[in-house]
């Protein structure tokens, strides 16, 4: 498997600490209101990433957090508490929006067949994990106490800004110079590993901790939580590209400093979904979700065939014309299979060579656009029915499109279409003969049955026409 690592910036081999095995972290949402579907553009494509390592047989931990607690309106610990903003935009308390928030993410996440990590906990469970690990920090020397709020000292590290290259660092360092808005950081990067004061003090959760009475900043869950369920070492970290700096950054200088060696190998960042006035971003207003795609008529999982048809490193721009387009390609494919005899021999030869040439379009740096075309290609070959069936089938556990349930579905449907056609003509039949017999009572009453059923009959010059009212 190949996998772009943001550490290195190049794509490597993926070689995970223990062979056959993947410790997996996600970074979860932030539960103050709906997932955008850019948000869940990068869902998506970790959950292609997990399907993607199992389906190469790996035995997959994955971790996710949900964060509900801590989370600035900047990342640069700066701005009001999202959750608080949440809460009281719709009257109620924090819990009450996280509960209703989390929900309703993994409510989409099951309409988008995003699969539910192994491991799925919420910050406000691990103020213990937090508070032991801030105090190993202090003692060590990473940390400081100033204005009353624990601060991590990015100047004890010697390399700080891990995923930029040289001139960037330089440009970052510049930016330490310039006007600090928090007067008790030592450095412009240091960031919040506790909070007893801020700017709100109107923050509803709190605990008590050796500093005082207060809340932990957002970095320190990620550390925390994967640890409490990873242990000191991960092979995949993953999250949209917005978290590289500072999130990212901060967690492994967290980590790093507390565990004292590497922590993790492989960084997979999501490039964002925008549409053409730039990143979705949820504090815009008005964004989009799954509910509002729904209300308008799409599928969910046609998003899902959206994302899948571009790679997840390169931004994705949005338009209702192109889901228009990927619509009509999914009911297309699911047509496409429905029609394949269910009958046969699966030739194995056959089998073999398309399953391998997925799984390697797939090894390639998830490269789903090549696994469509796999797809498309195995659905041309000229290979039996019964092969076809089971690659679809088996080539599913990574897209997640429901190909054949939804096959199944459209066969149905298209049985109970016949069925319902069938039934109109005979009526009509009837009626005709009726009519002929003089016997308008009964062509009437055939009418009139058939208008009840909502089908419309009409006398044309062709002949007897119908349609559904
Ligand atoms: P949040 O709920 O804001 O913490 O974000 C949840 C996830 O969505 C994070 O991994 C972000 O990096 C990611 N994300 C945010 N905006 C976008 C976007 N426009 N496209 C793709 N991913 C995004
Ligand atoms: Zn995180």
């Amino acid at each position: 498997m190949k996998l772009y690592n943001t550490l290195s910036r190049t794509v490597e081999e993926f070689v995970p600490r223990e062979e056959g095995k993947v410790a997996m972290y996600t970074c979860g949402p932030t539960v103050y209101h709906f997932a955008h579907i850019g948000n869940l553009r990068s869902y998506i494509m970790e959950d292609v990433l997990e399907k993607t390592l199992r389906f190469l047989n790996y035995d997959v931990k994955r971790v996710m957090n949900i964060t509900d607690v801590g989370h600035l309106s900047s990342d640069a610990d700066t701005g009001e508490d999202k959750m608080l903003k949440g809460a009281k935009r719709e009257k109620k308390t924090v819990m009450e929006i996280a509960k209703f928030y989390t929900d309703a993410f993994f409510s989409d996440c099951a309409k988008l067949n995003i699969k539910t990590p192994d491991v799925v906990e919420p910050a406000t469970n691990c103020i213990a994990e937090f508070i032991n690990m801030i105090s190993v920090l202090l003692e060590k020397g990473y940390a400081y106490i100033a204005g009353e709020n624990v601060y991590f000292d990015t100047s004890k590290l010697e390399d700080y800004y891990v995923f930029s290259n040289q001139s960037e660092k330089e440009l970052m360092v510049g930016v330490r110079d310039d006007v600090q808005e928090d007067t008790n950081k030592r450095n412009k990067s240091d960031f919040v590993l506790w909070f007893t004061k801020s700017k709100f003090d109107d923050q509803e959760l709190k605990w008590d901790s050796p500093w005082g009475y207060g809340y932990p900043g957002w970095h320190i869950e990620c550390s925390c939580i994967s640890m409490k369920h990873l242990g000191e070492y991960m092979d995949i970290h993953c999250g949209g590209v917005d978290n590289i700096f500072p999130h990212h950054t901060n967690e492994i200088a967290q980590s790093e400093s507390y565990v004292g060696h590497k922590w993790c190998n492989y960084w997979f960042h999501v490039h964002h979904l925008i549409d053409k006035n730039g990143k979705m971003s949820k504090s815009k207003g008005e964004f989009l979700t799954v509910s509002l795609l729904e209300e308008k008529g799409y599928l969910p999982l046609a998003y899902r065939m959206f994302c899948l048809q571009s790679h997840y490193r390169k931004p994705l721009e949005f338009s209702f014309e192109v889901l228009d387009n990927v619509t009509v390609a999914y009911e297309k494919l699911v047509k496409r299979i429905a029609e394949l005899a269910d009958e046969g021999e699966v030739d194995k030869e056959a089998f073999a060579k398309y399953h391998q040439m997925f799984a390697d379009a797939l090894a390639d740096d998830v490269n789903t656009s090549m696994a469509l075309t796999v797809v498309y290609d195995m659905l041309k070959a000229p290979i039996s029915d019964k092969t076809k069936r089971a690659l679809a089938e088996e080539f599913d556990k990574v897209l997640a499109l429901d190909l054949l349930t939804a096959a199944e579905n459209f066969k149905q449907e298209a049985a109970v279409d016949a069925e319902l056609e069938a039934y109109i003509l005979a009526k009509i039949e009837e009626r005709k003969a009726a009519k002929k017999a003089k016997d308008f009572a009964l062509a009437d009453s055939i009418r009139d049955e058939l208008a009840g059923k909502g089908i419309v009959l009409e006398d044309t010059r062709e002949g007897v026409k119908w349609h559904l009212a």
